[in-house]
């Protein structure tokens, strides 16, 4: 790139790629391969042994998927990343890095659900032990850290609610602790919240949301900050003790700045082993070309239809940030101001009932469980993803009977609104 200082949207199409040296290839090759030839024994050996950088097995590195990392680790600001078969495998290598049995970590209430599920179930079966505090009150994170915490966890633009969360005040309380902060950037996407400016110290995507953006692909990704000192307080032995398998090398004391990407990759990916295909990286990689257009898209609709909404007399409530209104419009201000992002909930004055009916009465949206989509995309949490919780689980849940989740796709406007407003006539 001839730019010294390239800007976003620049980046969100260059950054990692070059035309292929062998062919010319323009756009980026889907490199389907499992493994690379070596040159000789010495450069087998060299790459074994962490000696030199380059291809081994599609297990653990790939050029489609190393060029994903290189673009996303730009769009993020940070050191290096590591691209993985899903959100949930990121989430699990990030944790598998820093935790031994007996450990624990503070995660914000407001997360997605399968990841309250990952935490406070699976995790469990490693010994690891999530303390639930919550985003709007920092110091409830301060009251659960222990000697054997190991890090916070919280998601920028928590799921399912759309609140933007004050990034910094949680920062300062893990900054006072000496832990890594990691953020969840899955529904604000780095073209809305950069989590590393504000005192992250790694963050994470499922990739199959915004950043893919099609609904066609699954993908997770893990960004290295290079911030946090992996060495200073000897709590984290996968980065600062010499590993036997790599002939005592020090992760940390060897590759610095980017020591927390490299050994998710060859401590986490090798052995636990959530590889993502190239192809999938290939289609994440097109998705991430129009990110800026898309996000800007998607926020100007999701405006559009929570004002539309608030004004509807069978609406009772609508909780969007980007409302003039909400109670979450000034943090989302100060941390997004470039919009509020494509996902948000509403709640209908005719309840449960009210709820389903409306779901099954849209044509233009489409009911399933995912978000980030082009297409507009909607669910009622409690016939659905929260049915099996009580009504008091469901409402702290933010999952009452009434309350229905849309993801806002990139549709003309108005279309989206007249299918809204046809099902809500049928209510
Ligand atoms: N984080 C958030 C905020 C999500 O919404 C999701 C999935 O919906 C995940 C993580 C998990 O990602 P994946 O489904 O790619 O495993």
């Amino acid at each position: 790139m001839s730019s010294n200082n390239p800007g976003f949207a620049t980046l969100a199409i260059h950054a990692g790629a070059q035309p292929d040296p062998t062919t010319g290839a323009r756009n980026t090759p889907i490199y389907q391969t499992t493994a690379y030839a070596f040159r000789d024994s010495d450069h087998a050996a060299a790459l074994f042994g962490l000696k030199e950088f380059g291809n081994i097995y599609t297990r653990i590195m790939n050029p489609t998927q190393a060029v994903l990392e290189e673009r996303v680790a730009a769009l993020e600001g940070g050191t290096a990343a590591l691209a993985v078969a899903s959100g949930h495998a990121a989430q699990m290598l990030v944790f598998h890095t820093l935790m031994q049995p007996g450990d624990n970590f503070v995660a914000a209430r407001q997360l997605y659900g399968g990841s309250i599920n990952q935490f406070g179930h699976a995790f469990q079966n490693f010994g690891w032990q999530v303390r639930w505090a919550d985003t709007a009150e920092p110091e409830t994170f301060e009251k659960h850290i222990d000697d054997r915490t190991k890090a916070i966890f919280i998601e920028s633009l928590a799921n399912p609610g759309g609140t933007f969360v004050d990034i910094a005040a949680i920062a300062e309380v893990a900054r006072k602790h000496a832990l890594p902060l990691i953020v969840d950037n899955t529904m604000a996407s780095p073209y809305l919240v950069r989590p590393l400016e504000h005192g992250a110290d790694v963050v994470l995507h499922s990739l199959t949301k915004f950043l893919g953006g099609h609904g066609n692909s699954m993908g997770g990704i893990i960004v290295d900050g290079g911030t946090f000192d992996w060495s200073a307080s000897g709590k984290y032995p996968m980065l600062s003790e010499p590993r036997p398998e790599y002939s005592g090398t020090v992760l940390h004391a060897t590759f610095g700045n980017f020591a927390f990407a490299i050994a998710c990759r060859v401590l986490g990916l090798r052995d636990l082993g959530p590889a993502i295909s190239p192809f999938n990286a290939f289609l994440i990689l097109t998705g991430i070309e129009t990110l800026p257009l898309r996000m800007q898209r998607h926020s100007e609709n999701a405006l559009a239809v929570a004002k539309w909404l608030k004004k509807h007399p069978k609406v009772g409530w609508v909780h969007y940030a980007g409302l003039e209104d909400s109670s979450n419009h000034a943090i989302q201000q100060h941390y997004s101001p470039a919009g509020a992002g494509s996902v948000f909930t509403f709640g209908l004055k005719g309840g449960y009932d009210a709820g389903k009916g409306f779901v099954a009465g849209l044509q233009l949206f489409s009911h399933l469980a995912n978000i980030g989509d082009t297409r507009s995309l909607v669910i009622h949490p409690a016939s659905t993803t929260h049915a099996q919780l009580t009504p008091e689980q469901q409402v702290a849940a933010g999952a009452g009977p009434d309350v229905v989740r849309l993801s806002i796709g990139l549709e003309d406007v108005k279309d989206i609104i007249a299918d809204l407003e046809q099902a809500l006539s049928k209510v």
